[in-house]
C-alpha cells in the first residue's frame, strides 16, 4: 500500500515530467489580502498572475498547498468529524498553466495520472463537465467534454451547473468553465440499492470528489459581459487526502496513514478507542485529529491565537477542540499540546515549519488550552443554568446571554450553538451580533467578506473604502463596496 508521501510525491514527480517547476505551499496565513484571511486553495498565491499583475517564474507550476476552510464563502467546520471528508486544514495538490497548454493536456494528464499511475479503476471515475447557463449567456463547455471522451465512457461524463461547474474570481476578472473528477467508492451492495443511479459529491458519503479542473478562459468585464482572455489558465486542485483515502482503500480520509498516527496518540493519552462509528466519542477523536493540524499548522506559520481576526478564528477552533474532549473523552487536562511533536514528525520532510518551530507551537497550544480549561467548566455549567431557566424564551438562548458566554467565559459563538444545538436549543445570532456591536472596545481586525473567492478590487474610480465596520459576528469587516 502506498503512504501519502509516496502518493503525494507521485504528484508532484508526475507533474515534473510534464515540465513543470516544483514550488513550496504559500502560508497558510494571508497577510497582504484584505479580502482573505487564510489560503483556502492553491491558486490562492498565483492569483496576481491571472490578474496579470505579475510573471510567474515558469509557465507551468505544481505545488502541495496548505488550504484551511473555515471562514468566508469556503466555510467546512460543521462538516468536519461529522462526514468522513471535508477538513479543516487539508493539502490541495495542484498543477497550473499561465498561458500555456489548455484543456486538451490538462485532461490528458488528469487522466493518465489517476488511472496509469494511480492505477484507480476506470469504471470507478466519474467526470463532470459544464452544461452551460442561457440565462447567464455561458456556453456548455463543448471543448472539455470532447477531450474527456476521448478517454472516458460517455455515460460517465455528467452535466454539472453553474455553481458547480463554474468558477468566477470575483464579480469581475477571470473566470472559467471547470470539469470536477468524482470517484466512486461504493460496494456492489451499496450500488445495488440505487441501480443506475449516477452520483457525484454528497449524494452518497462513499462517492467523493477529488480533483477540480478549472479553465480560466474568460474575463468578465463590469457590464457583466464575457471577453475571451488573451492567454488562457488552468488551475486545478486536487485532495491529497481524499486521494490517499481512495488509494489506500480506506472507507474514511480518517483511516488513512495522515491521520492514524495522531488518532493513535489521542487514544494512548486519553486511554479511549477510536471505533469508527458516528458516536459522538468517535466523532471527537475525527475533530481532534482534524483540528490539531490547521492549529500547528496555523501557528508555526506565524498566526498567534488572539481576539480578532485571524487569531480568533484559530483560537475559536482550539476552543472546539478543547470542548471536544473534555465532554467526549471525558478528558479534562491539556492534550492537544502535546499532539505537536507527533505532527511535526510526521509532516518533517513536507512543512518543516512546524518541526522548526514545535517549542514555540507547544507552549502556545498548551497556555491556551490552560487558560480555556479554567474556564469552560463554569460556562458549560453556566449554559446548562440558561437552557433550564424558565425564562428562557422557548428554546432559544438570546442574545445577551449569548454575548455574556462569549465575553465573561471566552465561548466563541460557534461553540455555543454547537453546545446548544445539541441540546435542541436555538441562538439568537443576530441578537448577539447587536451586544457585539455594542462593545466598541474591540480592537480593528480584518475579516474577510468573501462571497467570491475575492473581491477584485483594481480600479479605484469605481470602488470606494468604506473602512472597518462591526457588521459580523467574528468582529470588524474590511469592507469595499461599490459605489
Ligand atoms: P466539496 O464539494 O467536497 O466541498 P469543493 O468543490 O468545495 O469540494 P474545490 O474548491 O473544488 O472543492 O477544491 C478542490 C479540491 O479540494 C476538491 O475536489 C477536494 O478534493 C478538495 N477539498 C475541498 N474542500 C476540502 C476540505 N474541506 N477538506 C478536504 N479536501 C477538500
Ligand atoms: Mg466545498
Ligand atoms: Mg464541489
Ligand atoms: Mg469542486
Amino acid at each position: 500500500m502506498l503512504t501519502a508521501n509516496e502518493i503525494r510525491s507521485q504528484f508532484l514527480d508526475f507533474f515534473k515530467s510534464k515540465g513543470h517547476e516544483i514550488v513550496p505551499s504559500a502560508p497558510i496565513v494571508v497577510k497582504n489580502d484584505p479580502t482573505l484571511l487564510f489560503t483556502n486553495a492553491g491558486m490562492n498565491q498565483f492569483k496576481d498572475f491571472f490578474l496579470g499583475n505579475g510573471t510567474p517564474s515558469n509557465t507551468r507550476i505544481a505545488d502541495t498547498q496548505k488550504c484551511l476552510r473555515v471562514s468566508g464563502k469556503h466555510n467546512d467546520l460543521e462538516e468536519v468529524g461529522v462526514d468522513t471528508y471535508h477538513h479543516t486544514m487539508f493539502e490541495m495538490l495542484g498543477n497550473w498553466s499561465f498561458g500555456d497548454y489548455f484543456k486538451k493536456e490538462a485532461i490528458e494528464w488528469s487522466w493518465e495520472l489517476l488511472t496509469e499511475v494511480y492505477k484507480i479503476p476506470k469504471d470507478k471515475l466519474y467526470v463532470t463537465v459544464f452544461q452551460g447557463d442561457a440565462a447567464e449567456n455561458l456556453p456548455m463547455d463543448e471543448e472539455a467534454y470532447n477531450y474527456w471522451k476521448q478517454y472516458v465512457a460517455e455515460d460517465r461524463i455528467l452535466m454539472g451547473n453553474k455553481k458547480d461547474n463554474f468558477w468566477e474570481m470575483g464579480d469581475t476578472g477571470p473566470c472559467g468553465p471547470c470539469s470536477e473528477i468524482h470517484v466512486d467508492c461504493r460496494t456492489e451492495e451499496e450500488k445495488a440499492l440505487v441501480p443506475g443511479a449516477k452520483l457525484v459529491n454528497a449524494d452518497h458519503p462513499q462517492v467523493i470528489e477529488i480533483w477540480n479542473n478549472v479553465f480560466m478562459q474568460f474575463n468578465r468585464q463590469k457590464d457583466g459581459s464575457l471577453v475571451t482572455l488573451p492567454a488562457q489558465h488552468v488551475d486545478t486542485g486536487m485532495g491529497l487526502e481524499r486521494l490517499v483515502r481512495v488509494l489506500q482503500g480506506k472507507q474514511s480520509n480518517y483511516d488513512t496513514d495522515l491521520f492514524t498516527g495522531t488518532i493513535a496518540a489521542i487514544e494512548q493519552m486519553t486511554g479511549k478507542k477510536y471505533g469508527y462509528t458516528d458516536s459522538k466519542q468517535d466523532v471527537a477523536f475525527r475533530v481532534l485529529s482534524d483540528h490539531i493540524r490547521a492549529i500547528g499548522f496555523t501557528i508555526a506559520d506565524g498566526q498567534l491565537p488572539s481576539n480578532t481576526g485571524a487569531g480568533y478564528v484559530i483560537r475559536r477552533i482550539l476552543r472546539r477542540a478543547v470542548r471536544y474532549y473534555y465532554s467526549y473523552l471525558d478528558f479534562k487536562h491539556p492534550l492537544l499540546y502535546k499532539l505537536m511533536a507527533v505532527l511535526a514528525k510526521q509532516f518533517e520532510d513536507v512543512f518543516p515549519e512546524l518541526h522548526k518551530q514545535l517549542d514555540l507551537v507547544t507552549k502556545v497550544v498548551k497556555e491556551e488550552e490552560d487558560a480555556f480549561l479554567r474556564t469552560l467548566e463554569k460556562g458549560l455549567r453556566r449554559m446548562d443554568t440558561l437552557m433550564a431557566d424558565k425564562n428562557t424564551s422557548g428554546t432559544v438562548i438570546g442574545g445577551e446571554k449569548a454575548f455574556e458566554l462569549h465575553d465573561t467565559y471566552g465561548f466563541p459563538i460557534d461553540l455555543t450553538v454547537l453546545i446548544a444545538g445539541e441540546k435542541g436549543y436555538a441562538v439568537d445570532q443576530p441578537g448577539f451580533e447587536e451586544e457585539l456591536k455594542k462593545q466598541k472596545t474591540r480592537s480593528r481586525a480584518a475579516t474577510a467578506l468573501d462571497t467570491h473567492d475575492w473581491i477584485v478590487v483594481r480600479d479605484a474610480a469605481t470602488v470606494n473604502f468604506v473602512g472597518y465596520t462591526d457588521l459580523e459576528a467574528e468582529g470588524n469587516v474590511l469592507k469595499y463596496r461599490k459605489v
